[in-house]
């Protein structure tokens, strides 16, 4: 074992994600993998192999850098979108590698049709329209414009999409917003068709949106969350088995999005503490009795949340163990006094299933308060990542 701990990334588990996902969203609308922030923590290049496998061939990343590393990594044909950062000196880069990317203001769009040019081939560009968001999109107001500029520049500019993200689908707290949103950008592809403009995809879904609001599915979804084995909010997951009139125990959540990563490790060492002492830094875990207590090379700095000392549990033989103290920078402790004969090397999952236990990073999430997505990205992306059946 040259590394503290691995991640794995299952095979079986994202293709039965992709298959649930797949028949939500219905044969005539596409799948697009959104594989930014290290595909979730679940690594770019590991998981862009094991999604090809799987049949996916379009991915949408947030940066060029990740364009980058999903271009270098897979080997089938297929597309890459840039949903956010490009600087107008990668523009060259992504038009020679046919890789299209978002255009939310003029100055990109300008940009592009020069570069397109320059190379004498069409850059492939998605219009992203502001609806309610406000992040980034093109204004209302500078739609004549955009319009006009591309009619100008026709050969240079292939508008692959038109597309916008909600703010929140995943809670029913932003439904008007969300409502306007969809509104304002049906109402705006009609009148840019009537216009004369021609684009294949109008996408606006996430997972959340995918599930909440049906009617979003258009021509493509963006999915993320989900295609990890995560529901976007645990709003999302009851409204989804209401929709279907079934209850949680007639269809386990699990049996339609499995967890993709599993976390583990292993135990360091182990050492008898007699009663009345102190584990970890400081004072905040006192031995009430003779306990064993356990290292496991895993801390803050490989992203498991300090926050969680005294708190998180991890797996071992199947079994809940109990973090104790502080969460150290590379280490932390764990109660193993009622587990006879445990010995180190012995298998710990800090996140996933053993046996018939299972951590979600749900779980993980309620106690520390944070959301799934943000655990996720946080995991390092020195931890080797396995690709497992
Ligand atoms: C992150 C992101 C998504 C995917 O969102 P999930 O909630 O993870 O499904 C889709 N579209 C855009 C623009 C995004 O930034």
């Amino acid at each position: 074992m040259f590394y503290s701990s691995y991640i794995e990334i299952s095979e079986s588990a994202l293709r039965d994600n992709i298959r649930f996902l797949r028949r939500h969203i219905g044969p005539d609308a596409s799948f697009a993998s959104v594989i930014k922030a290290n595909a979730y923590g679940h690594g770019i290049s590991p998981f862009v192999t094991l999604s090809e496998r799987c049949g996916v061939r379009c991915f949408a990343v947030f940066s060029a850098s990740e364009a980058f590393e999903t271009l270098r990594t897979r080997v089938h044909a297929g597309d890459i979108i840039i949903m956010g950062s490009i600087e107008n000196d990668a523009l060259e880069w992504a038009v020679e590698n046919d890789i299209s990317f978002y255009i939310f203001e003029m100055d990109r769009l300008e940009h592009a049709a020069k570069t397109a040019r320059k190379l004498g081939r069409p850059a492939r560009i998605h219009l992203e329209l502001e609806t309610g968001l406000n992040r980034t999109g093109i204004e209302e107001s500078q739609l004549p414009a955009v319009v006009a500029f591309i009619k100008d520049n026709e050969r240079w500019l292939q508008i692959d999409g038109v597309c916008s993200h909600f703010a929140g689908a995943e809670s029913v707290s932003n439904y008007f917003r969300i409502q306007k949103q969809i509104d304002r950008f049906k109402r705006r592809c009609t009148w840019l068709r009537g216009e004369g403009l021609q684009f294949n995809f109008r996408h606006t879904a996430c997972s959340a949106a995918a599930f909440n609001y049906p009617e979003t599915i258009m021509d493509m979804v963006r999915f993320g969350i989900a295609q990890y084995g995560f529901w976007p909010s645990q709003e999302t997951q009851m409204q989804y088995h209401i929709q279907k009139n079934a209850s949680l125990e007639d269809i386990p959540a699990t049996k339609l999005l499995r967890r993709v990563l599993k976390w583990k490790s292993h135990i360091m060492s182990v050492k008898q503490v007699r009663p009345g002492e102190f584990v970890s830094y400081g004072t905040t875990y006192l031995t009430t009795r003779r306990q064993t207590i356990a290292s496991v090379p895993v801390g803050y700095f490989h992203g498991f949340p300090r926050s969680l000392s005294n708190r998180g549990q991890v797996l071992i033989r199947g079994r809940r163990a109990q973090v104790v103290g502080m969460v150290n920078m590379n280490m932390m402790m764990v109660d193993v006094t009622d587990f006879p004969g445990i010995a180190k090397g012995e298998e710990v999952v800090i996140i996933g299933k053993q046996k018939k236990a299972q951590i979600t990073v749900g779980s993980f999430s309620d106690l520390t308060r944070d959301l799934s997505y943000e655990i996720l990205v946080r995991l390092p992306s020195e931890i080797p990542r396995k690709i497992v059946r």
